[in-house]
């Protein structure tokens, strides 16, 4: 039986950990692709404290050494129920169930879809959801950023480096991203914004060829060789464990004590309904998280 299991080994869910095990807990925790979560697709992280222009990889690696060194256990196994027992938690992966006191769910979330045909067919061959993981299959050909938000910004300023031509195409007139980030893609060449635009449809027979914008009142079509779709993330909470209370988007309800609705179940990080979801806010809440479980445990 473990003292505490984390669902999640991200910046929240290692956290988390770093401070569990700190506290002589047995912690184990359950992480489905890699350690470090959604930041290892950052390329530089400029607004981390005291750690200036570290990679988002580098970042991720470092965190999960510093966890496994202090003793946390990491199983690469992804959740697929809780059962809570009780006095103990019951967690199932496909393979295996794990018993703990209790939990800290730092799942975090999944990116947006934008819900259109061939979006699942043309996923790997044209259509994309990470700049920086498959940036490097688009060297010199053309490729569109869909999205307004800091990432599709980010994500439009590291594939100009690498493609010859980058649209970022947006639904509205303004971006939601800053405007540091927002005079970054104005000034680089190489990125052509079209704006008040919606990808209506994603053309192509094997792999993607051409998108379909509804732009100004009509229809275009627009040749390019990838697409990458950052318009935003979903929570991975949904039916995680009965009973759980989410909010209207589906994120998991907790206050700045990161105590769900259920006893023993706490969160953790960007799957927590809250304002702002930066990776400061992350590691904030993996050790409040953490603090507030130990004190369930103490009980
Ligand atoms: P986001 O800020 O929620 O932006 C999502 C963008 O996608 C918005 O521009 C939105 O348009 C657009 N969008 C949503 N649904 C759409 C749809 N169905 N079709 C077309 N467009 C759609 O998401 P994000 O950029 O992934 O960022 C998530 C969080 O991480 C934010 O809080 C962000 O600040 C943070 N972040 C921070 C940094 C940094 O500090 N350097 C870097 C990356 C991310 P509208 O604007 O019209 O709603």
């Amino acid at each position: 039986m473990y003292d505490i299991a984390i669902v999640g080994g991200g910046p929240a869910g290692l956290t988390a950990a770093i401070y569990a095990v700190r506290a002589n807990k047995k912690v184990l925790v359950l992480e489905a692709v890699a350690c470090g979560g959604q930041i290892i697709n950052t390329t530089k992280i400029s607004n981390y404290p005291a750690a200036p222009g570290i990679t988002g990889l580098e970042f991720g690696q470092t965190l999960q050494k510093q966890a496994e060194d202090l003793g946390v256990e990491i199983e690469f196994e992804e959740v697929e129920k809780i059962v809570d027992n009780k006095d103990y938690k019951l967690i199932k992966t496909e393979d295996d169930q794990y018993k703990a006191k209790c939990v800290i769910l730092a799942c975090g979330t999944e990116p947006r879809k934008l819900g259109l045909d061939n979006e699942d067919k043309f996923t790997g061959f044209g259509v994309s959801y990470c700049a920086t993981c498959d940036g490097g299959f688009y060297k010199n050909r053309t490729v569109a950023v869909n999205g307004g938000g800091n990432t599709a910004l980010e994500e439009a300023i590291y594939l100009s480096g690498l493609a010859e031509k980058v649209f970022l195409i947006h639904r509205r007139g303004e971006f939601r991203g800053s405007a540091d980030l927002v005079e970054k893609v104005k000034s680089t060449p190489n990125i052509e914004l079209i704006l008040n635009a919606n990808i209506v449809a994603l053309n192509g027979d094997k792999k993607l060829e051409s998108i379909t914008l509804s732009h100004e009142g009509k229809t275009e079509e627009l040749s390019i060789d990838g697409l990458f779709v950052s318009i935003g993330r979903i929570p991975k909470a949904k039916n995680i464990i009965d009973g759980l209370k989410l909010d209207t988007e589906s994120y998991i309800k907790a206050d700045e004590d990161c105590k769900t609705n259920i006893d023993g179940v706490f969160v953790a990080g960007d799957v927590r309904s809250k304002e702002v979801r930066q990776l400061v806010t992350a590691t904030a809440d993996g050790a409040v998280a953490a603090t507030i479980a130990l004190q369930y445990l103490t009980k």
